[in-house]
């Protein structure tokens, strides 16, 4: 089988076809998601739901029309309590994996349990917050996303996940807003029966062309140029500071006179940031706003 050229490593690609009203992305990530992975020893069950996750948060922020941050979580009472993966309209990603004991592989519900799929989004500068929640159902990550996106976001959309230990990838079909007709329907029903003919090897490693000629080849596409993805954590000292500050001045003392100084890591990219003695005080320090002098005539 053809590995995919390195001109499409890491890079998100868009689609529609020209003769429906149906639009699709394509998504491979490699060391971007070799990067998220180096930071977390993950058994192969965790890593592969975090890999499709992070492929499908890819395909995800890229429906967003504005600047702003795409949170996906997972939170259950099953072995894996706990999946984030947050990425932003600059298609920098990030996530992270909280589990407990022995991790056997199963559906996704073995592995999770019940709990709740939340999906947050944060517009940067204007708009509301806005989140979704609604219980896991589903066997896969990506049937538990598209009952998301089908009947809380009334989006009819199909998703294909997949991931090893070296890459993730993911394909989307969604069909867009408006009336359907009988045709639409047709159209849409034949591009679903048509992709799910695809098998978790092809999508991780056919190139797209290959890929989509492979699936779609009786249906005129146009597709878009790639779009890259990376790996990179929005964590700061500035960030780890400002989290500090909001502990109260008491308490910082209390802990660097305990301890010598507050040791701060960053769950997502291992960063470890630490503030000391003085660092505490300059922390403070900036608080006390300095009054720029008065102009004299
Ligand atoms: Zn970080």
């Amino acid at each position: 089988m053809t590995q995919i050229s390195s001109a499409e490593q890491d890079t998100l690609q868009r689609f529609i076809f020209e003769n429906a009203p149906i639009r699709g992305e394509l998504v491979h990530l490699d060391s971007s998601w070799r990067t998220a992975l180096s930071h977390h020893d993950y058994p192969a069950p965790v890593q592969k739901l975090l890999g499709e996750m992070m492929a499908a948060s890819a395909l995800l922020v890229s429906t967003l029309k504005f600047e702003g941050t795409l949170t996906i979580q997972f939170q259950g009472s099953g072995p894996i309590s706990l999946m984030v993966m947050e990425a932003n309209n600059e298609r920098a990603i990030r996530g992270i994996a909280h589990w407990q004991g022995e991790i056997v592989d199963g559906s996704l519900k073995t592995l999770l349990g019940n709990g709740t799929l939340a999906i947050t989004i944060d517009p940067t500068k204007q708009g509301e917050r806005y989140q979704g929640i609604v219980e896991i159902t589903g066997e896969t990550l990506a049937e538990s996303l598209e009952h998301y996106l089908t009947h809380s976001e009334q989006l009819d959309t199909h998703i294909w996940l997949a991931a090893d230990d070296q890459q993730a990838s993911g394909m989307m079909l969604q069909r867009m807003p408006g009336d359907m007709s009988d045709e639409n329907r047709e159209d849409w029903d034949r591009a679903i029966a048509l992709a799910t003919t695809i098998r978790t090897q092809e999508l991780l490693e056919l190139p797209v062309k290959e890929l989509l000629y492979c699936l779609f080849h009786e249906e005129e596409l146009r597709l878009f140029d790639a779009e890259p993805i990376c790996f990179r954590c929005s964590c700061s000292r500035e960030r780890v500071g400002g989290m500090l500050k909001s502990l109260g001045i008491d308490q910082i003392h209390a802990i660097i006179d305990d301890e010598g100084s507050i040791e701060v890591g960053c769950e997502f990219c291992n960063q470890k940031y630490s503030f000391d003695k003085v660092d505490a005080e300059e922390l403070f320090a900036a608080e006390i706003k300095i009054q720029p002098p008065k102009q004299t005539q």
